[in-house]
């Protein structure tokens, strides 16, 4: 299959043609916030089915649904609390994606089989000119080969399913750059599955009330089938510090050249390796970067102020861990 590359400045003719194409069940990538999106019209099984097949991803992996209007949230959830109402208010659009029981309308396979569904508004105009255009909600799950880090450039989505799937809609580089938080509020208490920029004491003021976390201890709990896959881990042996003295006698002792440092400020010693910075919207470029280049080590300098944010640690330490 031949896909169709939609450069930044072609916006509307792009809209157009790839709304078309998922109308007739096709599978198209486009920017979000995030990360870029696989999108396919969420009625449509025969492309989710697409979606599936063309990103490698296990079955029992549950896909996010993207709306554009909160009415569209009706169509594929139902008993929605009046909390999701609250928070749809203060975070929507932006990354935050919640869990809610599932329409009968929506085929289970969305959901890998589970009642629940996913859902977010994103905040970018094409991913919400797209879903608008096709006047349903999209499917849209990171738009990478299964195993890879999410995609965050246009490049990053052609490299991973260039030939697989029938468009590509470029919209540059995306700002966040890691996935959405994911709360479950089907619970009794409001449950954080996957940390993202949308933090837990922001969900705690608006809804006035505590909130778990899902303990990554326990990655199995059935909720969150997806949880329990590997992570994408860069072939290079990452490495996290917290001090520049740790860095300096990682590079005293190392051939230089084949160590990449990833920091948010910079050494007070002369430093003989690439250095680069430590930020949430490019970190899974770095890790590509890092493999395409033969990198064998990636040093970390996670330092407090980089500690303190749940979502880039999350991601860091899932990188990390080679299981
Ligand atoms: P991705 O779209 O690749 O960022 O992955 C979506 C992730 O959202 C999945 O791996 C799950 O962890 C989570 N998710 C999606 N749907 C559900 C659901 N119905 N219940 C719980 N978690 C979900
Ligand atoms: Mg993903």
């Amino acid at each position: 299959m031949t896909t169709c590359y939609f450069a930044q400045a072609e916006l509307d003719s792009a809209i157009t043609i790839s709304a078309e194409l998922l109308r007739h069940d096709e599978i198209v990538a486009f920017p979000t916030e995030t990360v870029y999106g696989l999108g396919a019209r969420i009625f449509s099984e025969a492309a989710i089915r697409k979606v599936y097949s063309a990103k490698g991803r296990p079955s029992d992996n549950p896909l996010i649904a993207h709306i554009a209007t909160i009415e569209q949230a009706g169509e594929i959830a139902i008993e929605i609390p009046d909390e999701f109402y609250l928070l749809a208010e203060h975070f929507f659009p932006g990354p935050l994606t919640i869990v809610l029981n599932r329409h009968p309308d929506v085929p289970a396979i969305v959901s890998a089989g589970l009642d629940s569904i996913a859902v977010r508004m994103p905040q970018h105009p094409i991913a919400l000119a797209l879903i608008k255009a096709v006047g349903q909600p999209l499917v849209a799950p990171s738009a990478n080969l299964s195993g890879k880090p999410s995609p965050t450039t246009a490049q990053h989505v052609l490299d991973d399913l260039g030939g697989k799937i029938a468009a590509i809609i470029d919209g540059g580089k995306c700002v966040v750059g890691i996935e959405s938080t994911v709360l479950n509020i089907c619970t009794s208490i409001p449950t954080i599955l996957r940390p993202g920029a949308v933090t837990r004491e922001q969900i705690e003021t608006v809804l006035s009330r505590k909130i778990d976390i899902q303990s990554t201890a326990s990655p199995n709990i059935p909720i969150a089938p997806g949880m329990k896959y590997r992570h994408y881990a860069p072939s290079a042996t990452i490495r996290i510090v917290s001090t520049w003295d740790e860095i300096q006698q990682i590079t005293n002792n190392a051939t230089l050249s084949n160590i990449l440092i990833l920091a948010n400020s910079i050494p007070d010693f002369q430093i003989n390796a690439i250095l680069h910075p430590l930020l949430a919207e490019s970190l899974y470029a770095e890790f590509r970067r890092a493999d395409a280049d033969n990198f064998t080590e990636i040093v970390i300098l996670c330092d407090n102020t980089i500690i303190q944010d749940s979502a880039l640690m999350n991601r860091i330490t899932k990188a990390a861990s080679k299981s």
